[in-house]
């Protein structure tokens, strides 16, 4: 009736994912003994495998949760390590590598860590058991080692040979007994001798006589015995077991019935004592089997009260709403998905073309600023008078070449700024910009990991489709480097257009101008200032140097402002005589061109945002709104493994939360439904027996 070990052991698998509740764990064996006592060989021995860590240098410093898994179906024999995800490991020196590498990655200045290392070991050659391996008994603290090693390690184990947990006591033959460290930490917490198993290492060492006497060891009885061992393969069968002809249970066992059976007086069956790794193994199961059994009505309550808290919390808090983290991530790309559609049906050519207008006409202006109209003032020493231009434009004839020309070179240079480019990497940030504003507003907002994988999908195909989109925009405006047709309707809206945009130029040198009297303490201050400045401007006043360090009473900084305000009064004055200008009678005609650059310079990079918003749309803007949704759906919705969709919606806390809670009532629900299976089976059994 093995099969309730490993019913249990698998209940007690599950119970471990749910929590550390005490309450909730179910009976294990648990490892002690002093260093070099022979643990480990003991373990190795009913493994029947090397597989822990070897050296000198206290290579247990966590304890091992080791869960064997007799599976006698299958040939194959491997170890998994549940939190690691390393997969079903075959090599058992592979085991022994990580092992090694999981102790040791505890530093030496602490030496010992309370937090276990699971680990499973499947085979046919294995018992189902669940043992606990732990840091060995040290008599004295080594070299580099802290001075609470000794207690640390005692405290440790103390943790896990509490009830209901089944003592493994080991202790060298060689050793007295009544030295034995595991011997007397077990008796502290099991005085009557309940629940330990003594195991007696070694026994080839001892002469048979003594050997039997401490199998037979009154001074501290144990209810479940004593077993006297051999677990370490002779050097001439570890010989022969290394070339593969034997495996190292069966050497062992070999060897150990060769020696106790050359000692019949001592150890044969009148003796009635228990003697091999074979018998121990024996023991093991049945104890455990035992223990077993006999917490199965407690654990069951307590899974039964944990399963009440987890339903009660699940209701108070979530409401019984059920989730998963594969429908919450479904749920919330839907979500963004549908914001993206709402976003794509309200971002056309529309507003593609405003938004490109917009940074054309700063070109345009900027353009104008340079060749018609006043210079920034660069430094205090007087500069020439006010730029020709200027003065002459009211009279910009239209027969004059020098106003052609100028007009030609200010059309063509705005011709040439590199429209393709200006124009894509405009419309790709305001994209892009878009696409995060969604992200911020959307569930993925607490989610680094989906945010980052949005914003690389968006970059991913602006990217891709730049240079080709640039370069598409930048042929077909091509025939604008060349010449341009003017109609009469272009030229009214483009007088309009250029109205407005010089009524917020006006709007925006206005409110730099309050903004630099705020910062020099008013406007009193500034026009002082400015004064002073444009004083010395015309070469009214003479200041030494460059005024680097300040002159008239007024620092530095005062003086850079007050250039600033100087520029930016020239400024408002020039716009509004423009604005003026461009609301002329004359400027009413196509005819006076020469005379109204502004409204020339309009239409042109109206034509321009035009054809490239044209082709925007068909090489940017479609094919965004078509493959967008398709590289989320790829990198956010079927790419994902079950782990990362995990990971993913555990990023958010109130999400984790949720999520633990529906995991936490499903596995106890499971825990119990199995745990009432098994007792309705050992009724049966017991009433086997009774009927037997
Ligand atoms: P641990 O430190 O308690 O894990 O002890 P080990 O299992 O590493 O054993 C310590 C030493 O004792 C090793 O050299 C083993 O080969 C040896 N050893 C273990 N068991 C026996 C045994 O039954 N007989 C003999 N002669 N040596 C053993």
């Amino acid at each position: 009736m093995m099969v309730l070990t490993k019913k249990m052991i698998e209940i007690r698998n599950i119970l471990q994912t749910v929590g550390q509740s005490n309450a909730l764990t179910l009976p294990s064996i648990v490892v002690i003994g002093s260093q070099s006592s022979g643990k480990s060989s003991v373990l190795e021995a009913i493994v029947g495998h090397e597989f822990l860590p070897k050296g000198s240098n206290m290579v247990t410093r966590r304890p091992i949760e080791l869960t064997l898994v007799n599976t006698p179906d299958s040939q194959a024999e491997y170890g998994e390590f549940p939190s690691l995800g390393l997969g079903k490991i075959t090599d058992f020196s592979h085991i022994q590598r990580t092992l090694t590498e999981l102790n040791l990655a505890v530093p030496d200045s602490e030496c010992v860590s309370d937090d276990p290392i699971q680990l499973t070991i499947s085979s046919p050659h294995v018992p189902d058991l669940s043992l606990i391996d732990l840091p060995g008994y040290i008599q004295v603290v080594g070299h580099g080692q802290p001075l609470e090693l000794k207690q640390k390690i005692s405290d440790l184990c103390d943790k896990y040979i509490q009830p209901p947990n089944v003592i493994l006591a080991i202790s060298a033959a060689d050793v007295d007994l009544a030295n034995s460290t595991a011997l007397r930490a077990s008796r502290r917490v099991d005085p009557r001798g309940e629940r330990t198993i003594g195991v007696v290492t070694k026994m080839d060492l001892v002469d048979p006589m003594r050997g039997a006497s401490i199998l037979n060891d009154k001074k501290y009885p144990l209810r479940l015995g004593y077993v006297g061992v051999i677990s370490r393969v002779p050097p001439q069968s570890a010989s022969l077991w290394k070339k593969g002809s034997d495996s190292i249970s069966s050497a062992i066992t070999k060897n150990e019935n060769t020696y106790f059976s050359a000692h019949p007086l001592e150890y044969g069956p009148e003796a009635g004592l228990n003697v091999g790794t074979t018998t121990l193994r024996k023991k093991l199961m049945q104890v455990l089997e035992q223990t077993m059994a006999a917490s199965l009505q407690s654990t069951s309550a307590a899974i039964q009260q944990e399963l009440e808290e987890a339903t009660y919390e699940f209701k108070v808090q979530y409401n019984d709403r059920p989730l998963s983290a594969e429908s919450y991530l479904a749920e919330s790309l839907d979500a963004f998905k549908h914001s993206f559609k709402e976003f794509a049906e309200s971002f056309g050519r529309p507003q593609v073309r405003e938004m490109l207008k917009e940074e054309l006409d700063q070109r345009v202006l900027d353009l104008l600023a340079a060749r018609y109209w006043n210079k920034p003032i660069t430094s205090l020493s007087p500069t020439p008078p006010e730029p020709a231009s200027l003065v002459d434009l009211p009279t910009a004839h239209p027969d004059s070449l020098y106003w052609h020309r100028k007009l030609d070179a200010s059309t063509s240079a705005l011709t040439k700024i590199g429209i393709g480019r200006l124009a894509t990497t405009a419309v790709s940030n305001a994209l892009q910009a878009h696409v995060d504003r969604l992200v911020a507003q959307s569930t993925f907002a607490s989610h680094p990991f989906a945010r980052q994988a949005i914003t690389e999908a968006a970059s991913g195909i602006l990217n891709e489709r730049f240079y080709s989109t640039s370069d598409q925009v930048e042929n077909c405006i091509k025939p604008y480097k060349y010449e341009i047709d003017v109609e009469d309707v272009e030229w009214a809206r483009g007088r309009e257009n250029v109205a407005g945009v010089l009524k917020n130029e006006l709007k925006a040198v206005e409110e730099a101008t309050e903004m630099l009297e705020k910062e020099v303490g008013g406007r009193k201050r500034l026009k002082e200032v400015v004064g002073f400045v444009e004083k010395c401007r015309k070469g009214e006043i003479t200041v030494e140097g460059d005024g680097a360090t300040g002159a008239g009473g007024f620092s530095r900084e005062l003086l850079q402002k007050g250039k600033e305000a100087s520029f930016l009064s020239d400024r408002a004055a020039l716009i509004r005589m423009r604005m003026a200008a461009v609301k002329s009678k004359q400027c009413a005609s196509l005819k006076n061109k020469y005379y109204c650059p502004e409204i020339f310079l309009d239409v042109v990079s109206s034509k321009l945002t035009s054809t490239a918003v044209l082709f925007l749309n068909v090489e940017l803007l479609s094919e965004f709104f078509y493959s967008f949704p398709r590289e989320l759906d790829i990198r956010l919705g079927r790419g994902l493994s079950k782990y990362e969709v995990e990971r993913f919606a555990k990023e958010d806390p109130k999400i984790k939360a949720h999520l633990e809670v529906i995991r936490r009532k499903e596995l106890l629900e499971l825990a119990l439904n199995k745990m009432e299976g098994l007792r309705e089976l050992d009724v049966q059994e017991k009433t086997r027996r009774v009927r037997d």
